[in-house]
């Protein structure tokens, strides 16, 4: 059975303008929001029902074929990078928000629903949905799902984890696979939990139930300056050290802030070393008294200057210059490689002066875009692709960052998951054990390896060459276990 035998499968299973099979219309999803990696899958299928992803996945597992699920492309670590033998599935056409039931504060979503859309429907009842990745206006909540996507808000209101109450999808043989409900807890093993962040390696979903919750009544936003990296960590810390857990809680340093400035004008203190914006919500006299007490320990911190925003225009400008960040990199350098690991708050600043020195040693410039208060650092590395070893600077100046993450207590991704990008990183984070016991979940449910292979989990041999395994004579621990 080969390629062709597939294809009139699928062709049996989906309308015809459901599969794209030319190459000039295969191109466009060669790569995600990481085009370093890029792979021309063998066929892209657009389903736009439930019976249509099953039919396909039926397909693919018949004939032993990878299937790459994909929302909107815009994952940053490589998760939606075709397999080039393989089919890409994009859910982009499911996307109907089937129900927003205001009485129980929740959303039923086809995934390919962009995460944006949820709150811009809610907003009629005073609702909306909490976790906002700044690529919210483009990004799916299948995606997000597949990702456990984070956001300015998600110090306080959780990440998407915390915000999805269950989610519908099939396994790589068609079996229909229903995890979490409308109801607090369900009976058995938390496997909603485990679905969210599988980055398509384990189902794909194609309904989501999220969580809404009431838009608060004000909302507030402080900028502090800072005349050094180390003392705007510090102040952080020092924030939640005071019990305050602001709405969001973010860092900019100077050359994020000078290279946003120009195309949004948000107002940043561009003489400033770093930045800090700190959002309160509630109630008015809530907000009051945090705005205060927030005031308070940043001057004590070290601020250079704190300035409350007087209007709302001026608060979504502040906020408006923190989300393209990433794209404003594009005005530095012809290519940027955005990093995401987290690190315990209190190490902020030692971790910008360890990035400072990579700068030198690695001869790149690096802007530094935090969600602070979560510890989430997004080191911008900036470099350009046509010079020669220019890119193999950049990766091994992520995988430094990364690795010293680990080593302060750590994790190697925050909220852009591990993808192609970060699986090396893996064998620095994991053990053998470890590693073996994410092989074990993945083979419960897709015994084959057939649903995004090579992305995730790294195989026993990946970690040897990467120098994190030790194989003695030439044995591999763990013979028993598949390699995918
Ligand atoms: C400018 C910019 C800013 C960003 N800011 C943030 C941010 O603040 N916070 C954050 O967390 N991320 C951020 N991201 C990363 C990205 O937007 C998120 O990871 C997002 O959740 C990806 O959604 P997507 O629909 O584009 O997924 P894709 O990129 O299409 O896919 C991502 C992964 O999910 C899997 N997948 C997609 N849909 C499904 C499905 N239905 N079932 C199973 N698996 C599926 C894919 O196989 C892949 O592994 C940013 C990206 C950009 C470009």
């Amino acid at each position: 059975m080969g390629l062709q035998s597939l294809i009139a499968d699928l062709g049996r299973a989906l309308p015809a303008d459901a599969l794209l099979l030319k190459e000039e219309e295969r191109r466009p999803y060669e790569c995600d929001g990481l085009p370093v990696f890029r792979e021309l899958p063998q066929v892209v299928a657009l389903p736009r029902s439930e019976d249509e992803v099953r039919a396909v996945l039926r397909a693919c597992h018949r004939h032993g074929v990878p299937v790459v699920a994909r929302g909107s492309g815009t994952g940053l670590s490589g998760g939606a990078t075709p397999h080039p033998q393989g089919v890409l599935l994009s859910l982009a056409r499911m996307n109907r928000i089937l129900a927003i039931d205001p009485q129980a504060r929740t959303a039923r979503l086809e995934p390919g629903v962009r995460n944006l859309q949820v709150s811009e429907a809610a907003a009629p009842h005073g609702l909306y949905y909490a976790p906002d990745p700044s690529s919210q206006v483009a990004c799916s909540i299948g995606g997000n799902v597949a990702e456990n996507s984070g956001g300015v808000h998600c110090l306080k209101y959780g990440l998407t984890v915390h915000n999805v109450l269950g989610v519908r999808g099939y396994a790589i043989d068609g079996e229909r696979i229903e995890l979490g409900g409308p109801a607090p807890d369900a009976p058995g093993l938390d496997l909603l939990s485990l679905a969210v962040g599988s980055e398509g390696l384990l189902l794909v979903v194609t309904e989501v139930l999220v969580k809404l919750i009431a838009r608060p009544p004000c909302a507030q936003l402080v900028m502090a300056s800072f005349a050094d990296v180390h003392r705007a960590g510090d102040a952080v810390a020092a924030v939640i050290a005071a019990g305050i857990i602001p709405a969001g809680l973010e860092m900019m340093d100077r050359k994020a802030t000078a290279a946003v400035e120009p195309f949004v004008h948000a107002g940043y203190d561009l003489e400033a070393a770093a930045v800090l914006l700190v959002e309160s919500d509630g109630t008015a006299a809530e907000v009051a008294d945090e705005v205060a007490e927030v005031e308070r320990v940043l001057k004590a911190s070290g601020a250079t200057a704190v300035r409350v925003c007087t209007s709302e225009a001026e608060r979504q400008r502040l906020w408006s210059g923190r989300k393209n960040a990433f794209p404003a990199a594009g005005r530095l350098s012809p290519d940027y490689y955005c990093m995401d690991g987290t690190i315990p708050r209190r190490h902020l600043g030692r971790v910008l002066e360890a990035i400072e020195a990579m700068e030198a040693r690695y001869k790149l410039r690096c802007m530094n875009v935090f969600h602070a208060g979560d510890g989430n650092l997004h080191p911008v590395i900036l470099f350009d692709a046509n010079e020669p070893g220019c890119w193999e600077r950049a990766e091994r100046f992520g995988a430094e960052i990364l690795e010293l993450c680990v080593e302060l207590g750590g994790t190697i991704t925050g909220e852009h998951g591990v993808g192609i990008e970060k699986i090396n990183s893996m064998c620095v984070q994991f053990s053998p054990a470890e590693r073996a016991a994410f092989c074990a979940v993945k083979e419960s449910f897709d015994p084959a390896g057939l649903l995004n292979p090579g992305k995730l989990i790294p195989t026993l041999a990946r970690c040897a060459e990467y120098g994190r395994m030790h194989v003695h004579a030439g044995r591999l621990p763990h013979p028993e276990l598949p390699r995918f």
